[in-house]
């Protein structure tokens, strides 16, 4: 009954049969009718009576496998009495009930756990969750082992995830899912400290020396624990996640490994000294070198946007600075810092707004947030371009996928311009079906984004099933072939970039007035196909590789200038143009045979 009405407080239950109650009398309905919607009344009062914790959340047995009668929630914090023998072992309580943190969805994770009376946690179980890293790719059972290393340690909230910490219990990352598993021990720990204290429970010590702070922290008040997560607001819960388990020892869990390979330098994070800060606060204090090395890299970005029309004049030194950024892309970006912008980002931005909008939601990931603020100004200033061809992580693996072909002189295949033209509305249907189920169900939505190939190879680095690695390469097979191809037709993100791309302010990318008039180098060269046949860059396509800028100063290639230059050498004078005379070598274009040839202009 209790999930049918959305409610986790017997209370409320309560409540609902009496107004049922009263309905009927006030219908005065024959007698027959009466005893019918009585016995129904029964049936639905039935499990009333068992509204304890355990009869919503079975789970709870495998938290206290010797209890033998578990009471009513109630307090405050709201927790359930757990006996044995008629003697109080311990509480179970919601974590929903009285934490709520915004994890990598938006929404909190509510957790199911058990504390005993000498302070230890007696375990937990996830019994909802919406994050779609782990709808993803981590499987709930790595999340339930995850949970499970919480068993046995003490409700003093001294646990770290990842490293050693003298005076502190730890748990083990699980790759992948930073972010969700940093939530879900803020939730745990606060929401046992928060019951722990509320009941009188003195916190057991952790395996190495607690430090004097802990009792200190023991005697402090509720009060003093953060107002975003001190707020009770019980929450419907739709999705049990987490089947019972039976009890592990400790120490098999504090060893059982939970990733799949050696774990990147994860940073440690302690929940001793949230109590003053939101949690984004911490996130981001101990991710500082991180956070410098993108705004490094951003800056240098910005950099090479301003001084693009010096680097178009210097091709190789273009394409070291190019090639270098797109490794850092790839490898600091992606795949250390897990900064993979997503469709699911913007799916989940736009359900914010039209719901409860809250900054902690957006703040929690530090990477992700500054690439989000970089790039919705440089979507203002230039268009989708500066993030598709510089910043995102699997748009850097393509290229260099691309780059390696041309090395290896695999043959390129060309999209017929029409062709293309057509294609190009996929990805813009892509993102509408993807919003339309999101409206629908965001849990819908999440599982269809996995047209996304990001998450298995940028976030989860191919650790995955072989179904999902297989979709991931043959994406980057094709850009080996036929470059971006997955940018240029499929990508729902790329597709949401050009929407507000649209409103762009500057025009830097240089044209000249024979640009498809005849000329047709540039369009033919950018394998983007960004250049109409008729001159025009389509700044929506363009990813801002700078191809055409380094061919517009090239006095060998780009027509007009060619022209020029032949007309001085006839009469054997300076070329005033100053143009390059560098060989082009950006994105190996040197190995493409170039042919100025006539385009049909009405495609
Ligand atoms: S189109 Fe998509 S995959 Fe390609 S660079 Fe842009 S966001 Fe990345
Ligand atoms: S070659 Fe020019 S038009 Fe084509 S993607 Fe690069 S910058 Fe954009």
């Amino acid at each position: 009954m209790l999930p049918i009405f959305g409610c986790p407080d017997s209370m409320r239950v309560q409540k609902i049969n009496t107004m049922l109650e009263k309905s009927i009398r006030k219908c005065n309905p024959r007698p027959a009718l009466r005893t019918l919607l009585c016995l129904l009344l029964l049936f639905v009062t039935m499990p009333a009576a068992f509204a304890d914790i355990s009869g919503i959340y079975p789970q709870v047995h495998s938290l206290f496998p010797t209890a033998d009668r578990f009471g009513e929630t109630e307090g405050t914090p709201p927790a359930a009495p757990v006996y044995q023998n008629n003697q109080l072992i311990g509480y179970a309580f919601l974590t929903g009930d009285m934490v709520r943190i915004p994890a990598y969805s938006g929404q909190p994770i509510n957790v199911l756990v058990g504390i005993d009376t000498s302070g230890r946690i007696m375990g937990a179980r996830i019994v909802h969750h919406e994050e779609p890293i782990l709808a993803a790719g981590v499987s709930e059972e790595r999340l339930a082992k995850y949970v499970d290393q919480y068993r046995g340690k003490p409700t003093s909230g001294r646990i770290i995830v990842g490293g050693q910490r003298e005076g502190y219990a730890t748990v083990d990352a699980i790759s992948g899912a930073t972010i969700t598993i940093m939530v879900v021990n803020a939730t745990i720990t606060r929401a046992v400290r928060m019951v722990a204290e509320s009941r009188g429970i003195q916190s057991a010590e952790t395996g190495a020396q607690p430090t004097t702070s802990i009792t200190a922290t023991m005697r402090e008040p509720i009060s003093s624990l953060p107002k975003t997560s001190a707020k009770t607001a019980p929450r419907p819960v739709s999705k049990t996640t987490s089947p019972p388990s039976p009890p592990t020892t400790n120490a098999a869990l504090s060893h059982t490994p939970l990733t799949a390979a050696p774990a990147p330098a994860l940073p440690i994070f302690a929940s001793e000294t949230d109590d003053e800060e939101p949690l984004w606060v911490i996130l981001w204090s101990q991710r500082k070198l991180e956070i410098a090395l993108l705004l490094t890299g951003l800056i240098l970005l910005t950099n090479i946007l301003l001084f693009q029309d010096y680097l178009a004049r210097h091709p190789l030194l273009l394409v070291r600075v190019r090639l270098g950024f797109l490794i850092y892309t790839l490898f600091f970006i992606g795949w250390y810092g897990l900064g993979q912008l997503s469709i699911i980002n913007v799916l989940t931005f736009m359900k914010a707004v039209m719901h409860q909008f809250s900054w902690d939601t957006f703040l929690i990931d530090p990477m992700l947030f500054l690439l989000w603020s970089f790039v919705a100004v440089t979507l203002l200033l230039w268009g989708r371009g500066v993030y598709c061809g510089w910043l995102c992580p699997f748009g850097a693996l393509q290229e260099l996928t691309f780059k390696l072909a041309r090395k290896l002189k695999l043959p390129y295949f060309d999209i017929p311009h029409m062709v293309h033209e057509r294609l190009l509305a996929l990805k813009v249907v892509i993102l509408l079906a993807l919003f339309g189920l999101s409206l629908q169900s965001m849990s819908w939505a999440i599982k269809a984004a996995e047209i996304e190939p990001f998450k298995t190879a940028i976030t989860l680095r191919f650790q995955r099933e072989w179904g999902y690695i297989a979709f991931a390469l043959g994406i980057i097979a094709l850009a080996a072939f036929n470059r971006k191809f997955y940018c240029k037709y499929i990508c729902p993100l790329g597709a949401a970039l050009i929407i507000p791309g649209r409103f762009h302010t500057f025009e830097w990318l240089r044209r000249r007035k024979e640009c498809g008039k005849p000329c047709q180098v540039c369009a033919v060269e950018c394998e983007v196909q960004a250049i109409r046949p008729t001159g025009e860059i389509v700044i929506n396509e363009c990813h801002h590789c700078l191809d055409c800028q380094v061919t517009y100063y090239n006095n060998r290639k780009c027509s007009p200038l060619v022209e020029k230059r032949k007309r001085r050498e006839r009469l054997k004078g300076p070329d005033p143009d100053k143009g390059s005379d560098e060989p082009v070598a950006s994105s190996g274009l040197e190995d493409i045979p170039i042919s100025v040839k006539p385009v049909d202009k009405t495609t």
